[in-house]
């Protein structure tokens, strides 16, 4: 398609007047000639969020079978994008083509989960306490209860995922499968990817008929646009990747309204990875191999990126450590996003050099003339310097960790205890470390969303099991996932209906059960007739 920089305002194309904004291509260190992207404002959050708000009732009407076939179609639409998508998104990122190709694999899978989750209809919550007119003392009402999407939903597109945390990522693809409405603030590091991307959705909303509001993408300034768009009231909720400053921002903004509204933010995180004896003493060199793959991925820049290591000093961990900086010595420096976030990459590694007692054992091939490319570092401190720094709990954004020597196990425990909140928390351990590792699980369920054993943190399956999700700062809110099916549960809430008649009620708590969903009535599991 010919990409142009006109913003997509429900049906309409809309070109903003509030500047004007050239993509930037981080691996040429040169901005990308066309198209010239419009800056829209706060006349275009007032049109995108007045449709929303007015499509509401009726697109969550719409049979579920419409919404399910709606995340198909904008599927196939992102396939139909072909190189193009790809060609772009590689040249406003600097990842490397093949890690897009799967991204964008991932991101269709994602759209085609939630359609099954749609079509499945368990996320309804459907759940009948039938009347007990006889009941003693008191009777019973007859109270039943669906649950319903919330509203109109902002989305802030993560710039170290262009496709699967984008326009239509996670966030997108899980609002629009509770029945929400999406209003999408492209981030500024790839606003051609997200225009393609938007018409894709666009397309899928008018093929299926579905009303005009449904989704809308916006280009702006993300102050201006973007606080105007979380203050607006037609906007319930809001889904955020990205900094913990910007994540701060936002929920003290939606906070601040006079009806405030959750910000789902998914900020920081430092995954921490334990390495227990018995592992290290069998396998310190593999080890340290498979973490070094893990830390310089995709130029490190993942939320579960593996940025401390800890585990108990001796002969073990040196190996490992040996293992490690050997592999990363040649690992070539890569493009990052954009030039501000290799900048605070930057900032970062000289903070961490700048710490008393950190030690520099291994760097990565140097940049040389490449632009905002992030060379890769490995740091060793001691137990008592992790505890006593604030530089070295920050996530840096990139590639590089901190191994940390502990004295004893015990001291492993009082590390953990001074963890922040965190996405995850990875176990490297044998059958003789099972032990230990129970006395230090119910420290990391206090402080992770997912604990996993003997693999490495990057690498986010999307499945009914997954937790993206974690205690503050990891996320705004521990009680949910970014990822896998029950990302919905973020824009759902309850309705109790007491004594309606049945025509009144929503189709999920229907006696004849039309919806064919599972329910819970009278306290039992009750499967949909065959
Ligand atoms: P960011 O600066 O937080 O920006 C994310 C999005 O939010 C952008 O669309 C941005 O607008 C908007 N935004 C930021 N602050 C705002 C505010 N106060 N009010 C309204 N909108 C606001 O994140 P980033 O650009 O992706 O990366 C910056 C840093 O974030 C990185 O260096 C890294 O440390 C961290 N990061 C962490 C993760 C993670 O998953 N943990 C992921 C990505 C980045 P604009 O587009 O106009 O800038």
């Amino acid at each position: 398609m010919t990409l142009n920089g006109e913003m997509l305002i429900g049906f309409a194309a809309v070109r903003g007047n509030e500047g004007e904004r050239l993509a930037f291509n981080p691996a040429t260190n040169s901005e990308i000639a066309e198209p010239v992207f419009g800056m829209g404002g706060v006349a275009e959050v007032e049109r995108a969020a007045s449709l929303a708000a007015n499509a509401f009732d009726r697109y969550r009407a719409a049979p579920l079978a419409k919404r399910a076939a709606l995340l198909e179609a904008i599927a196939e639409h992102i396939l139909g994008l072909g190189d193009e998508l790809i060609d772009r998104a590689h040249a406003e990122t600097g990842l490397p083509v093949q890690r897009l190709q799967g991204e964008r694999a991932r991101t269709v899978g994602q759209l085609r989960l939630f359609a099954k989750v749609v079509r499945d209809g368990h996320f309804l919550g459907a759940t009948i306490d039938r009347a007990q007119p006889g009941r003693q003392p008191l009777p019973r009402a007859d109270l039943r209860l669906a649950k319903m999407p919330l509203g109109p939903v902002a989305v802030f597109g993560a710039s170290n995922f262009p496709l699967a945390f984008s326009v239509a990522g996670g966030d997108t693809a899980a609002a629009l499968a509770a029945g929400a409405p999406v209003i999408v603030k492209a981030h500024s590091a790839h606003l051609g990817t997200s225009k393609l991307v938007g018409s894709a959705i666009q397309k899928a909303v008018k093929e299926q008929g579905l009303p005009e509001g449904t989704f809308s993408l916006l280009f702006g300034a993300g102050r201006q646009l973007g606080e105007a768009l979380v203050s607006h009231p037609a906007v319930k909720a809001v889904g955020f990747t990205g900094s913990r400053q910007g994540g701060i921002a936002l929920m003290q903004l939606a906070n601040a309204r006079p009806e405030p509204i959750p910000v789902y933010a998914e900020m920081s995180s430092i995954n921490p990875v334990f390495l227990f004896p018995a592992a290290l003493a069998n396998r310190a060199e593999a080890i340290g191999n498979a973490f070094v793959e893990s830390l310089t991925m995709g130029a490190g820049q993942f939320c579960t990126n593996p940025g401390l290591v800890l585990a108990v000093d001796g002969p073990d961990l040196e190996r490992f450590v040996d293992a490690a900086a050997t592999a990363l010595t040649s690992k070539p420096a890569q493009t990052m996003l954009t030039p501000g976030i290799f900048d605070a990459y930057r900032a970062g590694a000289h903070g961490t050099d700048a710490v008393r007692g950190v030690v520099k054992v291994a760097e990565g091939e140097p940049a040389g003339e490449r632009a905002n490319a992030a060379q890769a570092v490995l740091y060793v401190t001691e137990a008592a310097r992790l505890l006593a720094s604030s530089e070295l709990k920050a996530e840096m954004f990139g590639p590089a960790s901190v191994v940390v020597r502990a004295r004893d196990f015990d001291q492993l425990l009082e590390l953990a205890e001074h963890f922040e909140g965190q996405l995850t928390v990875t176990l490297q351990i044998d059958p003789a470390d099972v032990a230990e590792a129970k006395r230090l699980l119910p420290v990391l369920e206090r402080k992770a969303g997912r604990i996993l054993a003997n693999g490495f943190p990057t690498g986010v399956e999307v499945c009914d099991a997954m937790v993206h999700g974690g205690p503050y700062p990891s996320t705004s809110n521990s009680m949910f996932t970014s990822v896998g099916a029950t990302a919905i549960d973020r824009f759902l809430r309850p309705v109790c209906y007491q004594d309606l008649p049945d025509m009144l009620l929503p189709e999920a708590v229907r006696d004849a059960n039309p919806l064919g969903v599972w329910r819970l009535v009278d306290g039992e599991p009750s499967a949909p007739e065959a």
